[in-house]
């Protein structure tokens, strides 16, 4: 649901080979493209260019979003109907929301008249549990006013989950997904990993990761997703409030869930497998194709980061014990 391939404009942080073979590695047959390509994919014509550059190098089925908002500047919505067209499902800024309500209204009505899914990124520039709750309502309400369906990417606080679940009881046809690192992890990983654990959201507190565990487990998350976002070293080697954020996450996503929701007991395996496979393609409204992914689900899976197929190593997983391992993915 949730992948930066960095292609075109930022190719020394990643590409659509690498990537989608990181993908392809971690047993995903189908990933969803964030729309901050540089340029950024805002048009009919920039949509179309990025279809022909995965015809020639993608391993595994890329949907690409489009932006909201022209160049993601947050002022002036794209034209959905036009993109709707062509075979645009699903609109993005990702991590740059329209912070002015007036022009995310206008977004909602036309994606709720074109019949696009609004993916968003419920964030104010300091990535504040405030902010995070706030625009997360601001979501909601705009979803019963206009009608739109709103995806809430990567949620990372308690209340803002809460929000969600309530909005869901009433009926609005909102949904949100998780990344494993805040199913993994708390604030306190950055002593350790620096940099390759900053991202946005940040990682939060031990009550908030508990609330994102339950919310998958009991479906009001219905996605996992990995926020799989490639920088290079140089880049995460600046000093902590210069780095940018965002780690990789697509061959970490499998054994490290696995092991925190179904061998601990929390869900099922059939529910698991629902959260990474039917629940987003439901989210998307898509048929995906049938692949078959081969698990050895017997041993612990001690990742290493030097196996990893994505271009950038920036991620807080090495050396992570999780379980199970994605043998192989067919027939791509
Ligand atoms: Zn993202």
């Amino acid at each position: 649901m949730h992948v930066h391939l960095r292609e075109p404009g930022q190719t020394a942080k990643g590409d659509i080979a690498h990537e989608t073979a990181a993908a392809k590695a971690g047993g995903f047959g189908t990933i969803v493209a964030m729309a901050n390509t540089t340029p950024p994919t805002d048009t009919v014509e920039r949509w179309l260019a990025m279809q022909e550059r995965f015809a020639r190098d993608a391993q595994v089925q890329v949907i690409q979003c489009a932006c909201m908002t022209r160049e993601r500047a947050g002022q002036e919505p794209v034209d959905a109907a036009a993109l709707k067209a062509v075979g645009v499902i699903a609109l993005s800024d990702d991590g740059s929301t329209p912070q002015d309500t007036g022009v995310m209204r206008e977004v909602a009505y036309r994606a709720a008249e074109a019949g696009l899914l609004l993916i968003d990124h419920c964030e104010d520039p300091t990535s504040s549990r405030r902010g995070e709750i706030d625009f997360a309502t601001r979501d909601l309400e705009l979803a019963r006013e206009t009608g739109a369906r709103f995806h809430l990417q990567h949620l990372s606080a308690a209340e803002a989950v809460e929000a969600l679940r309530d909005a869901q009881k009433d009926g609005l046809p909102v949904s949100g997904e998780a990344t494993p690192h805040h199913l993994a992890f708390t604030a306190e990983a950055v002593t350790r990993w620096g940099t390759n654990a900053k991202m946005a959201p940040p990682l939060r507190e031990e009550r908030d990761r508990q609330a994102l565990l339950t919310a998958v487990a009991d479906g009001t998350l219905a996605a996992i997703a990995t926020d799989h976002a490639p920088h290079t070293a140089e880049e995460k080697a600046l000093p902590f409030d210069q780095a940018p954020n965002g780690i990789i996450g697509l061959e970490a996503a499998f054994p490290v869930c696995y092991q925190l929701l179904v061998k601990s007991g929390l869900m099922t395996w059939e529910a698991f497998l629902d959260r990474l496979t039917a629940g987003p393609a439901r989210i998307l409204g898509i048929e995906v194709p049938s692949i078959q992914v081969e698990l050895d689900l017997n041993a612990d899976n001690l990742l290493n980061t030097n196996n990893f197929h994505s271009k950038s190593s920036n991620c807080p997983w090495d050396g992570y014990l999780g379980w199970g391992k994605v043998l192989s993915l067919k027939p791509f």
